[in-house]
């Protein structure tokens, strides 16, 4: 008999109709719970005029009010440290986890007890069966494990589907791609950013990761994963197809992946989740098609009720019946298009690290590289681009001069000073890269201070 190439048959080639029966029987009950365990959410509920009985059709949802990060935050400086909405006590809880924190805000506490761990797990089970994961597989999962969430419910899932587990916590660079090499690892996990780390690691260790046992690269926590030109560079560079997922602490795991078809979008995860796309200003739905930020609501977290989250992630929603596997659920084209935190206005001109990125990894020579705003003499903001060339054969002033060019050419003319860094000089990353600095001088109420990048 063929294997499914499905984890969950029934539900990833329903009909549509059923899918959304099937989200607002869920709905129906997410609103019951939320309503008589988490006094706060009570409270929005009622306020909306929302109750479990109220709930007939997907178009309720729209009556639920929008929940942002700050209100979360809020919550938690309330009720420290896990906030108001919590729907079990602390003593059911199995594991604890947080945000990275990167940029320094505070960040959101979670708690997960045991269905949540069986539910977080079950989702990655729906990424990587779809990507091509099977028990067959050793798995080396190149991750700091730790109270980030990251890719811990991944490696249950790999326990889960029966892969031989290789978790890669603690170990530095050079001893990861010893380690894939050495056990015969089939499939790799890893940030996006990180992979490409990995693949220069090995070319200085003299190793050629194309001709290793490695097949499959399952990606998170950025969303490079689905921009084209990165992932082309990672798959040749690895000779291993790349599957992108995304996921969120509030959840605590993947709500949408990629299947082994790669339509060039991922599949959004439709029986137990609800996303929406809104206009980021209006708070209006928009159609298939158009860019807006994802709204989510999910059915499977048994600690915090998620009802109609705003991400501030940008997607475009497009029809399952776009790819050819035969899902019925919807996609995101090009995964997660970015954050609308990430957007930055100089001189009148919208840039997009995602965008930047794309144009730079279209120059495999370049293997790391970021984008610096600063403000100039005369109070004007100046945009660079620091790169580091690191093939000797490459012609590094051809290089810039032709980004410099294809920069300009994609963001209205806008200059972007090109310059070479020196090899080694730019931060390396291994969870979230951070490679937009933002040193432009703001003027403020309370006279000048620097922005946050
Ligand atoms: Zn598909």
């Amino acid at each position: 008999m063929d294997e499914s190439p499905y984890w969950n048959p029934r539900h990833e080639t329903m009909p549509r109709e059923g899918t959304l029966a099937l989200q607002v029987r869920k709905l129906r009950n997410l609103v019951e719970w939320a309503d008589a365990q988490v006094p706060w959410q009570a409270k929005r509920l009622r306020n909306a005029g929302v109750t479990a009985d109220s709930i007939h059709a997907l178009d309720d949802l729209r009556r639920i009010p929008l929940m942002t990060r700050d209100e979360w935050m809020e919550g938690q400086l309330e009720e420290p440290p896990y906030g108001t909405n919590v729907a079990a006590p602390k003593d059911a809880a199995i594991r604890y986890h947080m945000t990275s924190g990167t940029t320094g805000k505070t960040p959101i506490r979670v708690l997960d007890g045991m269905k949540d761990w069986e539910w977080i797990a079950e989702m990655w089970c729906y990424g990587l069966w779809g990507f091509g994961v099977r028990p067959v597989d050793t798995v080396f999962v190149a991750f700091g494990y730790s109270t980030f969430i990251g890719f811990w419910g991944l490696h249950y899932a790999c326990e889960k589907i029966g892969c031989l587990t290789l978790p890669g916590g603690a170990l530095t660079t050079d001893q990861r791609v010893k380690q894939i090499v050495d056990m015969g690892a089939t499939v790799v996990c890893s940030t996006p950013t990180y992979a490409l780390r990995m693949a220069q690691e090995a070319k200085t260790l003299g190793i050629d990761l194309a001709r290793s046992s490695v097949q499959r690269l399952i990606l998170s926590g950025e969303p490079a994963g689905s921009i084209p030109a990165t992932k082309k560079l990672i798959e040749s560079e690895w000779g291993a197809k790349a599957g992108d997922t995304a996921g969120m602490t509030e959840l605590g795991t993947i709500m949408i992946f990629e299947c082994a078809k790669q339509p060039g979008g991922t599949h959004i995860i439709e029986d137990n989740y609800i996303e929406e796309v809104l206009d980021h200003d209006s708070g209006e739905p928009l159609p298939y098609g158009e860019m807006g930020e994802r709204v989510v609501t999910s059915f499977g977290r048994g600690f915090i009720p998620v009802l109609r989250y705003r991400t501030r992630d940008f997607v475009v929603k497009v029809p399952g019946s776009t790819c050819t596997c035969g899902r019925t659920w919807d996609i995101y084209d090009g995964g997660i298009r970015g954050r609308v935190d990430d957007m930055k206005l100089v001189r009148g001109t919208n840039v997009y690290p995602r965008a930047v990125e794309a144009i730079i990894r279209e120059h495999p020579e370049i293997d790391e590289f970021q984008i610096h705003l600063y403000t100039a003499e005369g109070r004007r903001d100046e945009i660079e681009v620091l790169v580091e060339v690191s093939d000797a054969k490459a012609d590094a002033a051809e290089i810039l001069a032709a980004l410099e060019r294809e920069l300009a050419d994609t963001h209205e003319g806008l200059r972007f000073g090109v310059k070479q860094a020196e090899a080694g000089s730019l931060p390396r990353f291994e969870l979230k890269a951070k490679r937009l600095l933002d040193d432009r001088i703001v003027i403020g109420t309370e006279g000048e201070r620097r922005t946050q990048a």
